[in-house]
């Protein structure tokens, strides 16, 4: 009994020396202790009231086009040449298929070529309209608590803005970019930019209109603390972008009225598919840019999550539980599967006859195989 319990504890002892080794001796990327603070810049009350007053128009896009107000698209559109009188001077602008905004800043040298800069002026819907549920309204463009308030502040009327900034900043100095520069200002990248960037797209090739660089959304900068477990300041690059795709299920049922209703109703069947569809998450697995994130993000990390992702031969699945509890992280790391709409009956004593769900699922594996696998995963549920 003595011999086995001295067995076991110098097994323990091994294992815990190994995991040590193998976490101080791991490439993380090496970052300086005395990181120079990142440069702060001034920012000016009139680019503050400029942004938050572009804030307040609800650029909405919805995947069915026929509910956009596209008035609101315009009166956006006149507000921001009215706000940056000197960019819009200098800059040729053009509308592609009536929304897709396109400015173009001659450069120094045409045998260069040029550099696109885009960003998007449409927001997602806001979800709930009921004024109780928001401190600051989504459109109300609030300045407070330090931060303008409101949807598309951060996703992403702020690049706009940004690069109408910077161009204005840089015109007033008297500035010729070396090269051409084009920013384009899409209105539907939310739902997937049929309208807006691909259209884009067929008029710059037939421009003939190749780039250097295009710069698009990525990631975010960000202070310490706020990517979980990383203690450094943090920018994200963006090197790809995943997929999307919808369901919609239909579950049918009895209908009529409430007071005699099916012991199943599609309703109860609706809400054991939903359950199972979060459950039941697609698999998890770390791809080579999640990998080489790790590399670099765990350096600045804690011993415990050095090791995790140091000694994933023993910890993998541990580091995957870890990684689903934060979403952003959780999203790195698989196909991710969210219910988003959702609609029963309209009255409170009617049986709906049907059920609809909308599920999806933001993917990065091949879609067919991905589909194949919903498809058993809902045959199973059902059954
Ligand atoms: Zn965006």
């Amino acid at each position: 009994m003595k011999k086995l319990l001295a067995i076991s504890v110098s097994a323990l002892l091994i294992l815990v020396i190994v995991l040590v080794i193998k976490t101080l001796t791991y490439p993380f990327a090496k970052l300086s202790d005395n990181q120079p603070e990142p440069t702060k810049v001034a920012i000016s009350e009139k680019s503050i009231s400029r942004f938050a007053k572009g804030v307040q128009f609800a650029t909405i896009s919805y995947i069915d086009s026929a509910e956009n107000n596209f008035a609101v698209y315009d009166s956006f559109r006149l507000y921001v040449r009215n706000a940056f009188p000197n960019v819009f001077k200098q800059l040729h602008d053009t509308l592609i298929n009536k929304h897709q905004w396109l400015l173009h800043w001659k450069g120094k040298n045409t045998s260069l070529k040029p550099i696109l800069f885009m960003s998007h002026y449409d927001v997602v819907a806001p979800g709930s309209s009921d004024p109780k549920d928001w401190k600051y309204g989504p459109f109300s463009g609030a300045i407070a608590e330090g931060r303008v308030q409101g949807r598309g502040t951060i996703d992403m009327k702020s690049v706009a803005f940004a690069l109408l900034e910077s161009a204005d900043t840089l015109l007033a100095s008297g500035f010729i970019p070396e090269r051409d520069i084009y920013i384009a200002l899409d209105p539907d990248e939310e739902v997937g930019g049929i309208r807006g960037a691909e259209k884009l797209a067929i008029y710059l090739k037939e421009k003939g209109l190749f780039f250097e660089t295009i710069y698009d959304e990525g990631g975010i900068v960000a202070a310490p603390g706020t990517a979980e477990g990383i203690n450094q300041n943090i920018a994200f690059v963006g090197m790809g972008e995943k997929g999307v795709v919808g369901y919609r299920i239909k579950v049918k049922g009895l209908g009529g009225h409430s007071s005699m209703p099916p012991l199943e109703s599609a309703a109860g069947r609706a809400a054991v598919i939903m359950q199972r569809l979060e459950k039941n998450q697609l698999p998890q697995r770390l791809i080579e840019p999640t990998e080489n994130f790790l590399k670099v993000a765990g350096a600045g990390m804690g011993f415990m999550g050095k090791m995790a992702i140091a000694n994933q031969w023993l910890l993998k699945s541990l580091l995957l539980k870890q990684m689903e509890k934060n979403p952003q992280a959780n999203a790195l790391t698989r196909t991710t599967t969210a219910i988003t709409m959702l609609k029963g009956s309209d009255g409170n004593n009617v049986l709906a006859p049907e059920v609809d769900v909308v599920i999806n699922f933001y993917f990065r594996e091949k879609l067919q195989k991905m589909c194949w696998r919903i498809s058993k995963k809902l045959a199973k549920d059902t059954k």
